[in-house]
């Protein structure tokens, strides 16, 4: 059988032009990868059977975090180039022979449904077709920083992605163009001689490439979601007898362990409960019932990542989260840092976004004697209006 579509993602970069250890593609943009938003919008599409993503395997770990969930090919690994990256990548579909692929780079999370429409239909008349924009700033070279040209803009465009390509085409083009290093696949196409139809771009789908640009697209996301909620969580659990217990997502060694029908874990039950606030989504109780045997001993970054799930679902971003650990002992402080970090992963947020505090209450109360700790915890989650 003949698929007909088939969207292929290129996140095999390893581009740190923001200087971090982190590939920008992997970057959390509103609270989930940049790559995933765009493999989102290509699952959904209902013109395109199956979506695939070209990586580097060393970001394995990375690619399955933003790849969860969503019904995906196996990812294919890429080469030292964009160019061999996208080969390879049209190389694992010959057994599918898609009848045609859209090439999709991984840092363009704003792609909209309609420009995917309006690929695919000019490839009805076109062997390729591209989005793209006409260049409006006057364009200059310059050498030393000082002009040595003025060049004619007229008849320029900035080319973006999904590139379109019927695929039997686009195959034999870059296998002819291997060893070459062409800057896109239109390139690659325009090489082998196919008509590249130039169709209808938006400055939204624009490339994630410099750190201003990712403040850019969290500034594009926020402005639609104005609807600003907060929601607060608290919880107990008492201590009994043992040598270790779960805080915040991170395992310390204690003289204690803290008694609970799953690990235990008052910060991330607590801040579970504070983002099930946000969006009137019940407590952790509705969601994870203490009598299904199925939650006995289980960790509690599932219930987290669920509740950040239903953030999702709304639409929703998870803008900040604060939790503040009670007790006089185990100390909280050797551990903030990993407990920042942890909760940042789960939720996919930035650590800037999580913050983790501890406090006594001054030898009084349960907490006071030992008995048990308590947390608390306040969420801002942004909805669409
Ligand atoms: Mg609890």
């Amino acid at each position: 059988m003949t698929t007909n579509c088939i969207a292929l993602v290129v996140a095999a970069g390893r581009g740190t032009r923001f200087g971090g250890a982190m590939p920008k593609q992997y970057l959390p943009l509103a609270g989930k990868p940049v790559l995933r938003h765009s493999l989102e919008t290509l699952t959904r599409h209902a013109g395109i059977d199956r979506v695939g993503v070209v990586f580097n395997p060393d970001d394995a770990a990375l690619y399955d975090t933003a790849a969860a969930g969503l019904d995906l090919l196996p990812p294919v690994a890429g080469g030292a180039a964009r160019q061999d990256s996208v080969r390879l990548g049209l190389e694992s579909l010959v057994d599918l022979a898609p009848n045609r692929v859209l090439i999709h780079d991984a840092a363009r999370p704003f792609l909209a449904a309609s420009t995917i429409d309006d690929v695919m239909g000019a490839l009805d008349q076109s062997p390729a077709a591209i989005p793209a924009l006409p260049l409006l700033d006057t364009v200059k070279r310059g050498a030393n920083g000082v002009i040595t040209e003025t060049l004619d803009r007229t008849n320029l465009w900035r080319a973006q992605t999904p590139q379109g390509f019927r695929y039997a085409d686009i195959l034999g083009a870059h296998r002819d163009a291997k060893g070459l290093d062409l800057p896109d696949d239109a390139a690659i196409a325009e090489r082998a001689g196919m008509a590249v139809k130039l169709i209808a771009g938006s400055e939204a789908n624009f490339k994630v490439t410099t750190e201003d640009d990712l403040r850019e697209a969290e500034h594009r996301i926020a402005a639609g979601l104005g609807d600003i909620r907060t929601g607060q969580g608290f919880d107990v659990h008492a201590f009994g007898p043992g040598d270790h217990l779960f805080l915040c997502g991170v395992e310390i060694p204690h003289d204690h362990s803290l008694v609970g029908h799953s690990d235990a874990d008052a910060g991330l039950h607590a801040l579970t409960d504070a983002i099930l606030g946000c969006i009137g989504a019940g407590d952790i109780g509705v969601h994870f019932p203490p009598s299904d045997p199925q939650w006995r001993g289980a960790p509690s970054h599932r219930f987290l990542s669920r509740a950040a799930d239903l953030v999702r679902a709304r639409g929703g971003v998870i803008a900040h989260v604060d939790v503040t650990i009670v007790c006089e002992r185990p100390k909280v402080g050797p551990h903030r840092a990993a407990m920042v970090s942890r909760i940042a992963e789960i939720l996919g947020l930035d650590q800037g976004r999580v913050s983790v505090k501890a406090t006594t209450t001054e030898r009084l109360g349960f907490t006071g004697r030992g008995e048990g700790l308590a947390a608390q915890a306040i969420a801002t989650v942004r909805l669409p209006l």
